[in-house]
């Protein structure tokens, strides 16, 4: 699989709903390329280097993280450059990291879960490590010609969601955060859509791009959101 280009500098590895995949996306600065998420695993940031490599681009230099759901955050082990999280994902980090010290949490979650047990399928050992940066609230990284906006915002999703905004390019990575919250047995949180539905509508962007979706404009998203939320 090859990458996709959305604009003039932003690609993405398209999301792989078999195996629950996230997609991938690439953003390409003059001076620094950023990756979005990590993936599901080493083998996940192998297809996405290999899709990067065949463009003829660099590895990424930086990786951000969009929340710490194991499918956006285990293969961070095995990524090329500087990862950064927001300090509440590597407080989730590090309690998977904890759990992972019983080794058969692999299998447990295997159990849980069809597609982890596809994506670590064969394997018998996890690798869960923390962002090198944390951030508290906000940060730019100026990549040569665009800027990554990268920000903590509420969401229905997961309490650390982090999203990234593009201006140049008019395009919003949102991860996961439209979706309920799993871990908390598929609450909607209307409140909290609500705010995240008003974050949305305040950036100027032209894409939304969800991790499990393929990508939307903003319209249609709020259009959506909004039908979840009456
Ligand atoms: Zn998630």
């Amino acid at each position: 699989m090859g990458l996709n280009k959305l604009t003039n500098r932003i690609y993405f590895l398209e999301h792989a709903p078999e195996v629950d995949r996230p997609m991938l996306a690439y953003l390409k600065g003059d001076k620094i390329s950023l990756a979005i998420d990590a993936g599901y695993s080493a083998s996940h940031v192998q297809d996405f280097y290999r899709a990067i490599e065949a463009e003829q681009f660099n590895k990424p230099d930086f990786t951000v993280i969009t929340h710490w759901h194991y499918d956006h955050t285990f293969g961070m082990h095995a990524i090329n450059g500087i990862s950064i999280a927001y300090g509440k994902t590597n407080e989730f980090l590090k309690d998977q990291q904890e759990q992972a010290k019983n080794l058969n949490y692999i299998e447990i979650l295997k159990k849980e879960d069809i597609h982890f047990r596809k994506e670590y399928c064969g394997q018998d050992k996890l690798s869960i490590v923390l962002s090198d940066i944390t951030f508290s609230d906000k940060m730019t990284l100026d990549l040569g010609g665009i800027t990554a906006q990268i920000f903590h915002t509420i969401s229905p999703h997961s309490e650390d969601t982090t999203c990234v905004y593009v201006p140049e390019e008019k395009v919003l990575f949102l991860g996961d955060s439209t979706s309920e919250d799993f871990f908390n047995n598929g609450y909607m949180d209307k409140d909290k859509l609500y705010s995240l539905v008003q974050t949305i509508q305040s950036i100027d962007c032209k894409y939304c791009i969800l991790s499990h979706c393929e990508p939307l404009s903003k319209e249609d998203l709020l259009a959506y959101l909004l039908s979840v939320e009456a």
